[in-house]
């Protein structure tokens, strides 16, 4: 695991040919293998049946749980393959039992998607939910965190990397936390698989959660969840089918006893083994490797912002990651974005509706976010440099001062 050959990556990445895709965090550019092992698996169920498939291809179904329990540490039996993260979080998050006055502890920059969660569930259970306050450097404080921990605190549930800043929240000392009090942490780390080692020994989470198409670079409509086996047979899952359990009776069933507990029966095969061959990609060059690259991509792209007049990195947090987010004095996100786009340079806009604790209180109503990966090159990110617009002389003279 050296350094990586960034030619090679980008002769197996189609897309740099045709833009500059720095939008990472939203879908990365899938590499050649991924697309072949998709598309192959398809090939294959247009041949000879989709169910025969299945079994001819048993085997490397079966290595994708193996290859995810390798990238994060875990035992493949303690791995689920959903079709996103999102609904991997909900398995776990909905399989806890509540009781009114529990108290769910959380993070500012928490995902719009889990906040809708905890406000569902503090409205249907009566339990509590608290973001944790910020450090001076903007991510979780975990001395605030361990001040708030009383009995009544039934969940930990942080965003390892938030989907709209470049911050990293500190999993492993959140982890230390929840270990002394024995409380469940629940760690979505949508954005940060992928892009750097992710290890539930490490940060001592019991779930965790990520998604397949961004910083993996495997096909859209796959994830999974990790369940540690601490806790595993105590967690029923809020659906269950003949796949998850057993109908072991007339009038009984067993839920199985591996983590596959919070899957469904039918699944998208062919992105499944695309998740795994993606999986084994990243393993191939080295989560450390991933990692340096993509930091310093990033690092870079931030430097070269703030000279630009009239720019704002909105970045906090003492580690920092892929994820880049700025904006313009004078112009709106989404009128740079789509300037962008026309110019061939990908990158998305994080808006308020997706993180309001995080930018609420940071009176931010949108920002750009560009997400660098590996296969990206400095001369692409000098690219996105000269083609955005210079301050004031917006296209829209109302837009918002953010
Ligand atoms: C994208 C994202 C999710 C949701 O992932 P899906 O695969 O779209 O369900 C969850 N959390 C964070 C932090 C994200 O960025």
């Amino acid at each position: 695991m050296g350094l990586i050959d960034i030619e090679r990556v980008r002769q197996e990445t189609a897309g740099v040919s045709r833009v500059v895709h720095l939008n990472n965090a939203g879908a990365a550019l899938a590499p050649r293998p991924v697309v072949d092992a998709v598309v192959g698996h398809l090939r294959l169920e247009e041949q000879i049946g989709g169910y025969e498939a299945a079994s001819a291809k048993a085997d490397q179904i079966e290595h994708t749980y193996d290859a995810l329990a390798r990238l994060v540490g875990a035992g493949p039996d303690d791995i689920a393959v959903v079709e996103n993260a999102t609904r991997a979080w909900d398995m776990a998050f909905y399989s806890l039992p509540w009781a009114e006055g529990d108290r769910i502890l959380t993070a500012r920059a928490e995902y719009a998607s889990n906040a809708i969660a905890f406000l569902q569930t503090a409205r249907r259970h009566g339990v509590q939910v608290e973001a944790v306050p910020d450090d001076p450097h903007g991510q979780l404080d975990v001395e605030a965190l361990r001040a708030m921990i009383d009995e009544r605190v039934k969940l930990i549930a942080i965003t390892h990397v938030p989907t709209q800043s470049g911050l990293v929240n500190p999993a492993a000392e959140i982890g230390k936390v929840a270990r002394e009090a024995g409380i469940v942490y629940l760690l979505d780390a949508c954005q940060s698989v992928g892009q750097m080692p992710v290890d539930v020994g490490e940060i001592g989470c019991d779930l965790l959660t990520a998604t397949g198409r961004k910083f993996l670079r495997a096909p859209r409509g796959t994830g999974f969840l990790y369940c540690s086996p601490r806790i595993r047979e105590q967690l029923e899952p809020p659906f269950l089918d003949l796949h998850a359990a057993t109908w072991t009776s007339a009038d009984s069933y067993q839920v199985r006893s591996d983590a596959r507990r919070f899957e469904n029966w039918e699944t998208y095969y062919a992105g499944k083994i695309g998740l795994g061959t993606a999986v084994d990609y990243a393993l191939d060059l080295g989560l450390d490797a991933i990692e340096k690259r993509v930091t310093s991509l990033a690092a870079t792209l931030r430097a070269r912002l703030r000279t630009l007049p009239g720019v704002q990195v909105h970045d906090r947090g003492v580690r920092q990651c892929g994820i880049v987010t700025f904006t313009i004095e004078g112009h709106e996100s989404q009128d740079i974005a789509n300037a962008l786009r026309a110019r061939g340079i990908n990158v998305s806009v994080s808006i308020a509706d997706y993180a309001r604790w995080d930018f609420e209180p940071r009176s931010l109503t949108s920002v750009v976010r560009a997400s660098v990966h590996y296969y990206n090159t400095e001369t692409e990110i000098d690219q996105l440099v000269s083609a955005l617009p210079a301050p004031g002389g917006s296209s829209n003279r109302n837009s918002a001062r953010i």
